[in-house]
């Protein structure tokens, strides 16, 4: 598999992504926060931008569009259904279309919930998942636009790729995360495990991004909104994983 993929710390907490086609020089930016850092990152490694793939319209994703593209030249692809709110969209995709960077393939998934036309990109060849402001490490964005059925649907179906799925999360939020999720599930070894983890990580100044699918089955409220053990611990047994889903958010917004 030729696909380099490169974490980029941008702003306060956020993430870009580069990713980098070997065999063709292609190279990708997923999000656009920051355009000092993406610059800095593209010529510390000789890369070429060539794509810019926007999850969503925020501006901590979109911001460094315009910039970015007038300097490189880019083509900026990202959800159709939000075609309005992408600056500078020359490429409007949505569910099941596919998007080359080089000979290496994504497949779009739309994602609606954190933002109205959130969309995800899968790379399967390269197990890489990259998933915006929708789930993050042992947590799930804000439902601004869209619906707790909505966030659960995209649950399940990002659950359903294999184990070693890397995840590629836009936000540094996972200690935040973790002392939330350990409030409503106190006895999940994984989780506590996970907790260890990710102190020393934080406290050697690393990142716990990509996490991977089979960490977030085991340790992500969220994704487990199915599970009688969690509806027990947010008072909705019986409900459906969409109602857990939505007390669960509802709790960490005021947590
Ligand atoms: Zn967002």
């Amino acid at each position: 598999m030729s696909l380099e993929i490169a974490v980029i710390p941008c702003l306060r907490d956020n993430y870009a992504f580069l990713l980098h086609d070997r065999a063709t020089g292609a190279t990708a930016v997923v999000d656009t926060p920051e355009v000092g850092p993406i610059n800095a990152a593209l010529e510390a490694r000789g890369w070429h931008l060539t794509h810019i793939l926007n999850t969503h319209h925020h501006p901590d994703h979109v911001g460094g569009n315009r910039m970015l593209c007038d300097t490189h030249g880019c083509q900026i692809i990202g959800p159709a259904s939000d075609a309005h709110r992408i600056p500078g969209l020359h490429e409007g995709v949505g569910e099941g279309d596919a998007v080359m960077l080089g000979q290496i393939q994504a497949v779009v998934w739309d994602t609606p919930a954190h933002t109205s036309g959130h969309i995800s990109y899968y790379f399967a060849e390269a197990s890489a998942l990259f998933v915006g402001d929708t789930l993050f490490a042992v947590g799930c964005g804000r439902l601004f636009e869209g619906t707790a059925l909505q966030m659960w649907s995209a649950m399940h179906r990002y659950r359903s790729l294999p184990d070693h799925t890397r995840v590629y999360c836009a936000h540094e939020y996972t200690a935040s995360n973790i002392r939330f999720a350990r409030s409503i599930d106190p006895s999940n070894e994984a989780l506590a495990r996970r907790a260890q983890e990710v102190e020393q990580l934080r406290a050697a100044d690393q990142f716990t991004v990509p996490t991977t699918i089979a960490q977030e089955k085991a340790t992500n409220p969220f994704m487990r909104a199915d599970d009688p053990m969690l509806a027990a611990a947010v008072q909705r047994s019986g409900a459906s994983p969409a109602d857990v889903l939505g007390e669960i958010r509802r709790r960490k917004d005021r947590f």
